[in-house]
């Protein structure tokens, strides 16, 4: 893909349709969407570069393998524009280096196992019907890296990962947005009508549309048009292992489902990623990393190493050294149910929501943002959006998680 130019520091426009904040993979997306459908459309983005935040932390795997039938047809319909990019951004043989080898759920949990079946079987009804429910011995048949401790996985090969940064910046090129670059949203001003304009650092833009799109710092967007969003953060580190002959080039996504710890082939060698505890955050420009992740997830002896259902990480953990590993470490932005918040915010007309992906930002977004645009335009209604910011209000608020987070 070639060289995209985006205006460093543009000049700021008086007016706008619809003005986004954020210049993340979700904002980024939505601002196509926007684009597309005729909006005059600019994003705002107060740092230096797009997707430069959480973004740039993403492991940059996609599944459609959820739980809940929101949820699947959600990533189904982000797989399909990344299956079609090229048609849909209109960029000739645009490469996202889409692999779809798979993701693919492991357990040594016999108790687990039996709840696979109702996992797949959950799937199956919501149409997700390649989904394929494995024991212990047709698992290893199909991966020999594997360990004899497994007793069950579910595998689904449509599910996969590509390059974000390429898909980002293919929506970018696709579309009429303006861009802004170091440019910061620091208030929003409303009169009897709603939303009546955005005021950044470098002047104000009249508009009667903003989209919340600020990653870990939606919470402090959303304030600024006096409204509450229901968001925690929390850290999650990124290993990149540079270089591993003994990684399986075609392997999967391999997930051991009773730790969470994760992995798959990158370049020469590896990313692996898992979810620790931790106490909830605020909002941080720089991620501090906890140098002691590598050895969580790679001394043999460690509860929670890739060599518990992958041992091949138990030889290779001899070969590895400081200089062969990069650790990133970004915020995942939760929502109390685990599913992102898309749509109007009732209460403030023209304050519009694309936010708290729970981890899943870079496979939900593309969609996320379609559908965002399909209800500001009116082509959707909130009452119909299984993603509506309304399900957080009232004395029925929905509180628990419907998901599981890797
Ligand atoms: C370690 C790790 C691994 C992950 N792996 C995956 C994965 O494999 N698959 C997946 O789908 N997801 C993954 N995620 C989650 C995914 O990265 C996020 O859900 C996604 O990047 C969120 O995108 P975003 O655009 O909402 O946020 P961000 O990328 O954080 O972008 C928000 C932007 O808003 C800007 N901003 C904030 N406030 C203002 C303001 N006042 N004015 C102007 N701009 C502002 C910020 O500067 C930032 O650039 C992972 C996350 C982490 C941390």
């Amino acid at each position: 893909m070639g060289q995209v130019m985006v205006p460093l520091k543009g000049e700021l426009p008086k007016i706008a349709d619809v003005v986004i904040v954020g210049g993340g993979i979700v904002g980024v997306s939505t601002a196509f969407f926007c684009s597309r459908a005729g909006l005059k459309t600019v994003v705002v983005e107060r740092r230096e570069a797009l997707g430069s935040l959480t973004t740039a932390s993403s492991t940059e795997c996609f599944r459609a393998q959820f739980e809940s039938a929101e949820n699947i047809e959600l990533m189904l319909g982000s797989i399909e524009i990344f299956s079609h990019f090229d048609e849909m951004t209109g960029i000739r043989d645009a490469d996202i280096s889409l692999r779809q080898q798979g993701y693919l759920y492991l357990t040594t949990e016999s108790q687990q196992a039996e709840i696979y079946g109702e996992i797949v079987e959950t799937q199956h009804k919501a149409g997700l019907t390649d989904v394929e429910l494995l024991s212990g011995d047709e698992a290893r048949a199909r991966f020999p890296y594997l360990s004899p401790q497994i007793v069950a996985a579910r595998y689904r090969g449509g599910d996969g990962w590509l390059s974000v940064h390429e898909v980002l910046y293919g929506f970018v090129k696709g579309s009429q947005a303006e861009f802004l670059l170091q440019t910061a949203a620091m208030g929003i001003a409303l009169d009897t009508e709603g939303v009546a304009a955005v005021e950044t650092d470098r002047g104000t833009i009249e508009t009667r549309r903003v989209v919340v799109a600020a990653g870990p710092f939606s919470r402090r967007v959303a304030r600024l048009a006096g409204v509450e969003l229901p968001l925690t953060l929390l850290r999650r580190h990124r290993l990149a292992v540079l270089r591993c002959d003994l990684v399986p080039r075609r392997a999967p996504l391999t997930i051991d489902d009773d730790t969470g710890v994760h992995w798959r082939p990158e370049g020469a060698g590896a990313l692996i990623a898992k979810a620790f505890e931790e106490e909830p955050e605020e909002p941080k420009e720089v991620v501090p990393r906890d140098w002691s992740f590598p050895a969580m997830v790679l001394d043999p002896q460690s509860p929670c190493s890739a060599g518990r259902v992958s041992p091949l990480w138990n030889r290779a953990t001899n070969l590895l050294n400081k200089s062969n590993l990069d650790l990133c470490a970004g915020q995942y932005t939760y929502t109390p149910d685990h599913m992102p918040i898309i749509g109007p915010c009732s209460g403030v007309a023209g304050l519009f929501l694309n936010t708290g992906y729970s981890g899943h930002g870079m496979m939900g977004g593309p969609e996320g943002g379609r559908r965002l645009v399909q209800l500001i335009v009116g082509k959707t209604s909130d009452s119909d959006n299984p993603f509506s910011f309304e399900r957080f209000l009232g004395p029925r608020a929905v509180l628990e998680p419907k998901e599981r987070i890797l």
